[in-house]
């Protein structure tokens, strides 16, 4: 069958032919529609993240998946039921973290992700599941399905903000995004269709026109240029934030952002940066956390729960919001330009087959 994969000494995606996977005991077949592609993958294509499985030459890429069961091999499904799968896998023998259903929280080495850390990933024609990693999602999700597992990455970040801040009355008014990739865009729609945050922010450092400032306007957001407002210097020039969501994977950010917070207020960080040394005032810095209440946290994965979560947040979407989301749709035949980058780009998807 057709996969699409990066192989070792390689940098760049290619097709591949590899043999259709058998689905053991506990697992379903399911046929792949569509695969999503994110910084993420980007960052194991360079191999800066994640790493090949082990005694193999190539890894198949993309953990952003939706397909169609098509053995269901005695689980739960039904052949057709359509189907998103998680990313983690137990590291050999089943652990805790995963009988507990919160393989999100393991610590590294107990887990594979697949498409990133140790495993193949869902970019081919068929892949295999247990089935207890398969979350079934409605019809109406077959072209745009693919959006949950980064939903659910930013539902859990934004669960654990929430609750870093639930011991006291906290009542957010004001959320910056930093970022304006497909994460930071997907958290900011996630964002302003809550109640509570009544002004929302996204930064960039793009010029206008483009696709992601008009998207971040359109969701009524201000977008913040972070050449010409450092995120040190948000507060002042717009306001104080109660709540940070840092997806642009820039270092800096991570303590910039303490700056950027109002008292009392709650930053989350989800970006991978690879090693990087600057200067900051750690004293200036840790001061302000303790004396003002901040809090800053930091969020990886997600679990079924959050899958659950972000199957209302993708169906609460707008229509025009996905479909300006989504530049590119590409067959494995063109994967190499589904992982090209440049402004005109936001989120690419390898569709494989329809419903
Ligand atoms: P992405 O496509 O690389 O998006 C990052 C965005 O940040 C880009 O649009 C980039 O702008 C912008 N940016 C970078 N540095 C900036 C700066 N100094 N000022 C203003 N904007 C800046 O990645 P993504 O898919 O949205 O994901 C974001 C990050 O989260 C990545 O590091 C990814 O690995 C990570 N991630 C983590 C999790 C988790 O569970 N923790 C889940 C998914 C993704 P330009 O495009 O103009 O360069
Ligand atoms: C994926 C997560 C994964 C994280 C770290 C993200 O892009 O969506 O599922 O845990 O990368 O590898
Ligand atoms: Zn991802």
């Amino acid at each position: 069958m057709r996969a699409v994969a990066v192989r070792r000494g390689e940098s760049g995606p290619q097709l591949v032919d590899v043999p259709k996977p058998d689905p053991e005991s506990g697992e379903a077949l399911v046929r792949t529609l569509r695969v999503g592609i994110d910084g993420t993958d980007h960052e194991v294509i360079e191999g800066t993240h994640g790493g090949f499985p082990d005694g193999s030459d190539y890894q198949i890429l993309g953990h952003e998946a939706v397909g169609v069961v098509a053995d269901p091999n005695g689980t739960r499904f039904e052949a057709g039921d359509l189907v998103v799968p998680t990313v983690r896998r137990p590291a050999g023998e089943p652990n805790d973290y995963f009988a507990r259903g919160e393989p999100d929280v393991a610590p590294d080495g107990t887990y594979l992700e697949r498409g990133i850390v140790g495993a193949h990933g869902y970019m081919a024609e068929f892949f295999t599941s247990p089935a207890e990693f398969l979350v079934p999602v409605p019809d109406e999700f077959s072209e745009t399905g693919f959006l949950v597992e980064p939903v659910s990455n930013s539902e859990k970040a934004i669960e654990y903000a929430d609750a870093s801040r639930s011991p006291f009355e906290w009542q957010p008014k004001s959320a910056l995004v930093l970022g304006n990739g497909p994460l930071g865009l997907l958290t900011l729609a996630m964002l302003v269709n809550r109640d509570d945050f009544e002004r929302t922010y996204c930064l960039g450092r793009r010029d206008r026109p483009d696709p992601t400032i008009d998207i971040i306007e359109e969701l009524g957001a201000t977008y913040v240029d972070s050449r010409e407002t450092s995120v040190s210097e948000v507060a002042n020039v717009h306001e104080p934030m109660d709540f940070v969501y840092e997806a642009t994977g820039y270092a800096p950010h991570a303590f910039e952002t303490i700056r950027a917070l109002a008292p009392n207020g709650v930053a989350a960080l989800l970006g991978i940066p690879g090693d990087h040394t600057f200067e900051i005032d750690g004293g200036d810095l840790h001061r302000e956390l303790v004396l003002q209440n901040k809090a800053l946290l930091g969020s990886v994965n997600s679990n079924v729960r959050h899958f659950e979560a972000a199957k209302e947040s993708l169906a609460a979407f707008p229509d025009w919001f996905t479909e300006k989301l989504v530049t590119g749709v590409y067959p494995p035949e063109n994967a190499e330009k589904a992982f090209e980058t440049g402004d005109g780009v936001i989120k690419t998807v390898v569709e494989f087959d329809t419903l």
